[in-house]
């Protein structure tokens, strides 16, 4: 506490410091009378904690003075200025409690560049030993020089003609980096010197990484003038900027949102606004950043994962200096330190990657909504599937929606054609998989010289071995899943632990030979049709190829025409424009209702939906071919249709009956462990902790389990897991709570996690 001059009072001071340990807890210090005018909420703090000392972050003053009796004072205040912007830290203290997470733990997800910043300022405090080195490579960065027009209009004055081209292209644009000039006039850093003189422009050095995203050259575009529906949704959102306000983007795929963000940021940059933009995978997405960067210029913090940490490091600080404005990246860029966040977009907006599914689980989706709520800024969740709790936030009217129904270039979205894989038996040539209708799809695709895309979301050769004497299926032996054959590796490999053995491993159970091969992975699909058309040049896209490649590269070879036919899993299901694409074919439409999730269906249709996307986007006309043994299944219909409003009716009817989401609140709580009695043991425990609590009794909360997880076992370890569900969140979080404080009384050796509002249902 200080008085109101500002000097210290002599009432000792208290503040309650969130420490990077895995505990739900705050913890309490006292702060040194000199200290005090330095120590404020955001400020990081060095504090004794047990035998070492921790960098912390101060949260809040004590209200009621401490209990307890020996509270140790702060070591030192290793800040002058609070590292999170205080809009952005109040956001963090918030989510934490929400998802009834540790705060120290989440202020370090939410600033993974400033982990090496810390050792370095514990470094300088003399904490860490002398020769301990900071992490990180020496950043690789470019200056550019920034040149902004300061006149409005042409002056008077006579120019030169270099200075006259020069004023005009800068008149047009505003600001564009000195390198965009060259094609302009000859020496574009003298006529840009001599129009500073007359007081026409002025220039800024900015240091941007060399990155990846950064290494083509860019040309720079004004972009297409919005059509009607694209008008109607920008206008809405800029009556909204500076004042907040929360929108749903349903437009198809193709349709243009893409122009719509382009436009909104656009002038949320004119207004002296930054904006945020989530993708699923930044990876998946060089073309998004190409055509932010042809609008705005290299100006951009793109956060992925294969930075630096001191590139990572560099980037946040440009952004929490307010030097660069705009961020683009994957879930973790919510908590980008944005300067004057005026937008927030979340592209894909269904996409379940928006979920952490380790340690601090957050759903970004739905606090980019929640941030932008608390600074005013303007949120926009695109789609050309929404999630049905996002649909329901629109029905509601919490989210306004907009819609773009046609796609932007006027082709037609493409035919599907359903193939009933119980009537098409098997195709020609005796391939199961390749119905007679797919086939002469392909036929006539390959014959016209254009593309196709097939997809089936499973890599390797085949997912299942059988062993033919004892008839038992090869199950990875540290997780209850079956083994995938990988051909051109060479291995028998578990998905989810990589676990290998070699391609001809004896069976685990009885020791025998030969085993069998079951069902169609991507590897299999690839070499089928190589076999099945000679002279087309197949190629394939899964995780085991990109890993090799890379994704761009071999996107960039089907964009140039180099691949006839494209097999792969989802990645290739994502935004890709390759305009000479008009066959897609789905191998098996249902496989991805199997999964025990009750957003099965809804997460089929939006795959099914988003690959049908890829067909017919350039001159030619598209075709989808969508084979399947539940041709009646909604999500089939509608996305054979292009119908997603019936899709969300009946989807909507039928979670409403089962009580799932968006009719109610989840909260799933896991328990894993090196054996199953503990696992059990802990879940049965946890469960009773439920039963016995008052909102569990009154049935305002209800409790769905405990259960073994649908992996049973996982990396060796044995897992459990409960459900709450609840219309009112504040029961369920009452609830959650109760669970959590029990898990925080020790539940070792097993482990235990509460999950707010899960996805993964495994
Ligand atoms: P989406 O993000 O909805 O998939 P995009 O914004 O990528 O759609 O637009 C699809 C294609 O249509 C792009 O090539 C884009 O340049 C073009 N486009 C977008 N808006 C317009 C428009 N108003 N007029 C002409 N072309 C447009
Ligand atoms: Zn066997
Ligand atoms: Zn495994």
């Amino acid at each position: 506490m200080s008085a109101p001059d500002g000097s210290p009072v002599s009432a000792p001071r208290y503040v309650e410091v969130a420490v990077p340990v895995p505990l739900r807890k705050l913890f309490t210090y006292a702060v040194p009378a000199a200290w005090s005018a330095r120590v404020h909420a955001g400020v990081r703090v060095a504090v004794p904690f047990g035998k070492r000392k921790l960098a912390g972050f101060v949260v809040r003053d004590l209200t009621t003075p401490p209990t307890t009796a020996r509270i140790k004072p702060l070591a030192s205040v290793l800040d002058e200025q609070p590292v999170f912007p205080a809009e952005l830290f109040s956001f963090l203290v918030w989510a934490a409690d929400y998802y009834i997470h540790p705060l120290g733990e989440v202020l370090r997800a939410a600033a993974p560049a400033l982990a090496s910043q810390a050792l370095a300022a514990l470094r300088d405090e003399g904490f860490l030993e002398a020769g301990e080195t900071l992490p990180g490579r020496r950043i690789a960065t470019r200056r550019v020089l920034m040149v902004h027009a300061t006149a409005s209009d042409l002056p008077a004055q006579r120019l030169g003609s270099s200075q006259q081209r020069v004023l005009a292209r800068l008149l047009e644009r505003r600001e564009l980096p000195l390198d965009e000039l060259r094609s302009e006039v000859k020496n574009p850093r003298a006529v840009v010197r001599a129009l500073e003189q007359k007081g026409l422009c002025t220039t800024q050095e900015l240091e941007v990484p060399a990155d990846r995203f950064f290494a083509a050259e860019i040309t720079r575009e004004q972009g297409p003038t919005p059509n009607a529906e694209q008008a109607i949704a920008i206008a809405a959102m800029l009556a909204r900027l500076g004042q907040g306000g929360g929108f749903l983007l349903h437009g198809i795929t193709g349709s243009g949102k893409t122009e719509v963000y382009l436009r909104l940021i656009a002038e949320a940059r004119n207004q002296g606004l930054g904006a945020l933009v989530l993708v699923p995978e930044i990876a998946l997405t060089p073309q998004l950043v190409s055509r932010f960067r042809a609008r705005f210029g290299d100006d951009i913090a793109v956060l992925h994962s294969d930075l630096t940490d001191r590139e990572r490091y560099e980037s946040w600080r440009a952004l929490r200096d307010g030097r660069v404005q705009l961020a683009i990246g994957a879930r973790s860029a919510l908590f980008a330190p944005v300067d004057k966040l005026g937008v927030i977009i979340v592209d894909e907006e269904h996409d379940a990657s928006f979920k952490q599914e380790e340690g601090f689980r957050y759903q970004a989706r739905d606090m980019a909504l929640l941030r932008a709520h608390r600074t005013q800024a303007v949120c926009v969740l695109g789609s050309a599937t929404p999630s049905l709790e996002s649909y329901q936030l629109a029905t509601t009217g919490k989210l306004t929606l907009l819609t773009l129904p046609v796609r932007a270039t006027q082709q037609r979205l493409p035919p599907v054609e359903v193939v009933d894989l119980q009537r098409h038996r098997s195709g020609p040539g005796g391939m199961s998989f390749l119905s007679a209708p797919l086939t002469a799809a392909l036929q006539r695709c390959l014959a016209a010289g254009e593309q196709a895309i097939l997809f089936l979301n499973r890599r390797g050769f085949s997912p299942t071995m059988r062993c033919e004497a004892c008839s038992e299926l090869l199950e990875c032996p540290a997780c209850s899943v079956t083994l995938t054959q990988h051909k051109r590796a060479g291995v028998l490999r578990c998905h989810y632990c990589d676990f290998m053995l070699p391609v001809d491993a004896a069976c685990l159970k009885c020791g025998s030979k030969p085993l069998t091969e079951l069902g169609l992975g991507t590897e299999r699909l690839e070499a089928a049709l190589a076999e099945r058309f000679p002279g087309a040049r197949v190629a394939r896209l899964d995780r085991d190829t990109a890993a090799a490649d890379g994704v761009g590269a071999v996107m960039e070879r089907m964009r140039r025409g180099e691949i006839d036919i494209l097999v792969g899993t989802q990645m290739v299901t994502k935004g890709h424009d390759v305009p000479g694409v008009t066959v897609v074919g789905v191998i098996l439409a249902d496989q991805s209702l199997a999964f025990p999730d009750f957003r099965a269906p809804e997460r089929t249709f939006q795959l099914l939906t988003q690959v049908a996307g890829r067909a017919g986007r350039g001159e030619r006309p598209g075709q989808v071919v969508l084979q399947t043994y539940q041709p009646a299944h909604p999500a089939v219909l509608c996305a054979s249709t292009h119908d997603y409003h019936a899709f969300c009716r009946a989807e909507l009817a039928a979670r409403q009956e089962l009580g799932y989401p968006p009719y109610s609140r989840l909260c799933a709580v896991r328990i894993d462990a090196g054996a199953d009695e503990q696992a059990r043991r802990i879940a049965q425990e946890l469960a009773q902790v439920v039963k016995r609590h008052a909102r569990v009794r009154d049935a305002s909360v209800a409790l769905l389990g405990p259960a073994p997880a649908p992996i049973e076992r996982l990396r060796g370890r044995y897992r459990y897991r409960f459900l709450l569900r609840a219309e009112d969140r504040r029961a369920l979080r009452a609830v959650a709570l109760a669970v959590a404080a029990r898990i925080d009384e020790g539940v070792a050796p097993a482990r235990a996690s509460v999950d707010m509002d899960p996805v993964s249902m495994l």
